[in-house]
């Protein structure tokens, strides 16, 4: 089944011209800016890979609101550049962001001197990762690719494809200055715009954007479409509940954090995967399978493909996220993962995804030589 909404129905009022991804892929839909409705735009970025991310604007009577921006100052000025037109009658006076991961929050520096509103845990975890540390990974997987003992060529070429296609110099982290919790409503040039809070979920402080007058739901990383959604907080609870509030609001058109826009079908898609992989993991934790041995079963089994979930960029990302269910399934929820944690465990998914060599985007998933 397609997830995505004939986006020819949209019109595209700023192309890039790109013919391939970032990661080299042929793109399901053309990257640009796309008008949704009256005064309702999103930044869509093909195909939903790693900072592939999709980007909001809402224009109302001489001011704007900005959803989120990018996971580098290139590729937030680009977008700059198309929105430009829009905005220069009808400045950006806030920005939201949906989330605390780079990719959504790593141009806010460009916007200085305007309201940064995220939800207080989404400001909490902004500063976890630096943009040193993200440069740092993609010299040191650089080199490491070129070493095949005992699979560091895997890892290296996972995380240097990663980071390869963006530029993390010159990144000053700007967290929100404003933040809310549950919801807030914004009056955006007289547009109601409401900001739910819906986390812990994918990370611990999710949002996303309702623009009731257009029937319209940005909603940052809460839904991915024909991409893996990483689950790197939990509960996935939380992350089903929040899919099922989306199915009884009353829109028309999803914006997703990463993929094609979408309609309710894509939204039961993501929920279909959660309840699949809570159950087959929950199944085999409960009989005491630690969550390397859980992902692999699953990945490699026979169901994850006949349900299609395989065609989706990035599968390995299950491999984090069985842990971090495991860890809620047992009981340690709120035990908190360090980053070197985090790292060892990303750098076995890393690994791991060089044996599904067929999967997206292909450059992480297979050597070069
Ligand atoms: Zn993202």
């Amino acid at each position: 089944m397609n997830a995505q909404l004939p986006i020819n129905q949209f019109k595209i009022l700023h192309a890039t011209g790109a013919t391939l991804t970032r990661f080299g892929e042929v793109p399901n839909f053309n990257e640009g800016l796309y008008e949704l409705g009256k005064g309702a735009y999103a930044w869509m970025v093909p195909n939903g890979s790693w900072g592939e991310t999709n980007c909001g604007l809402i224009v109302g009577d001489g001011e704007s609101v900005l959803i989120d921006t990018l996971w580098d100052l290139p590729y937030t000025r680009q977008m700059m550049s198309a929105i430009e037109p829009i905005v220069n009658t009808a400045p950006i006076n806030t920005v939201v962001n949906t989330h605390s991961d780079g990719d959504h929050f790593w141009g806010n520096q460009l916007f200085p001197n305007r309201d940064i509103i995220a939800t207080q845990a989404c400001k909490d975890m902004m500063h976890h990762i630096s943009p040193k540390s993200m440069t740092a990974l993609g010299k040191v997987g650089a080199v490491a690719s070129k070493v095949p003992v005992f699979g560091a060529n895997k890892i290296g070429n996972w995380f240097s494809g990663m980071v390869k296609p963006y530029d993390y110099s010159n990144i000053i982290i700007t967290p929100a200055n404003k933040t809310f919790t549950q919801e807030l409503t914004l009056n955006v040039g007289g547009r109601e715009v409401v900001l739910m809070e819906m986390g812990p979920a994918h990370t611990s402080g999710d949002a996303m954007v309702y623009l009731p007058d257009s029937k319209l739901l940005y909603t940052g990383d809460l839904l991915f479409i024909d991409s893996t959604p990483p689950l790197w907080a939990g509960p996935v609870e939380n992350w089903i509940t929040a899919i099922d509030r989306m199915l009884e609001m009353d829109v028309d058109i999803f914006v997703p954090g990463h993929g094609a826009l979408t309609d309710r079908q894509g939204v039961i898609r993501v929920k279909d995967y959660w309840e699949f992989i809570y159950e087959e993991v929950s199944r085999r934790n409960k009989l005491g399978m630690p969550p390397a041995e859980i992902a692999r079963e699953i990945l490699f089994g026979s169901d994850i493909e006949r349900l299609g979930f395989l065609k989706w960029d990035s599968p390995e990302r299950l491999f984090l996220s069985t842990h971090v269910l495991c860890k809620h399934l047992n009981g340690e929820g709120d035990k908190h993962q360090s980053t070197p944690e985090v790292f060892s465990i990303l750098s076995k998914q890393g690994k791991l995804a060089h044996e599904l060599p067929l999967c997206r985007p292909r450059c992480m998933h297979r050597l070069k030589h």
